[in-house]
Order: structure tokens, then sequence, then C-alpha cells
């Protein structure tokens, strides 16, 4: 498990990329003033996936920050259920487009 991350609000572009992809819904974003995208720390389980995903790589570790077992143990829940439901999404768009070249070939 790698620890969990912050944003860099400096050259963060607000593109949302990292709260779009983040399965525990971790990264927030507030629209008061400036539009700002925040990391809730109890809710990240270090997947690193929003460091990948992040065009301007202003993700980084908090080496600082120590999980609290139990949220983190909610959070990963979480996580599975989002795995779950992306697999569904998968499998949905495969089975669409296989009916949709039967059709063609009809
Ligand atoms: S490391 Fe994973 S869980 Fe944490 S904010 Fe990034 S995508 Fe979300
Ligand atoms: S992916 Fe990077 S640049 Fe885009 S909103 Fe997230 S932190 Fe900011």
């Amino acid at each position: 498990m790698l620890p969990v991350v912050e944003i860099d609000i400096g050259p963060c572009i607000n593109c949302s990329l990292c709260r779009r992809a983040c399965p525990t819904e971790a990264i927030n974003y507030f629209s008061t003033g400036k539009r700002t995208h925040v990391v809730d720390k109890e809710l990240c389980i270090g997947c690193d996936i929003c460091v990948k995903v992040c065009p301007m790589d202003c993700i980084d570790q908090d080496m600082e920050y120590k999980p609290d077992p139990v949220k983190l143990e909610s959070a990963k829940v979480k996580a599975r259920a989002f795995a779950k439901r992306q697999r569904g999404v998968r499998v949905a768009r495969r089975e669409r487009a296989q009916r949709a070249k039967e059709k063609v070939h009809a």
C-alpha cells in the first residue's frame, strides 16, 4: 500500500482527470472562488491511479499522513465496489458492440 496523496494546486489545471479516475471518490473540487481540487485523505487508499492520469505531474505522496485503519478499510470496500461497477460497464459495452456486429453481418 502506497501512502495517501495530495495535490499541489499551484501547477494544477483543474482538468478533473484525477477526480474522475479515483475509485473511492476521494478527490473533490470546490468552485467557490478559484476552482480547486483537493484530496480527502480519509478516503484515499494510495492506489496511485490519479498520479498516473495527472497531465501536470502535480499529485504527490504525503509521507507524513498516518491513515486510520478503520477508515482505510472502508475506503478499500468503496474501491472494490467501484472496480466491480467498472467491470460491469466494460462487459455491457462489449455485449453491445457484439450485438451491433451481429446486426451488420445478419
Ligand atoms: S491515490 Fe487512488 S484513492 Fe487516493 S486520491 Fe488517488 S486515485 Fe483516489
Ligand atoms: S489531474 Fe492533475 S491537473 Fe488535473 S485536476 Fe487532477 S491534479 Fe489537477
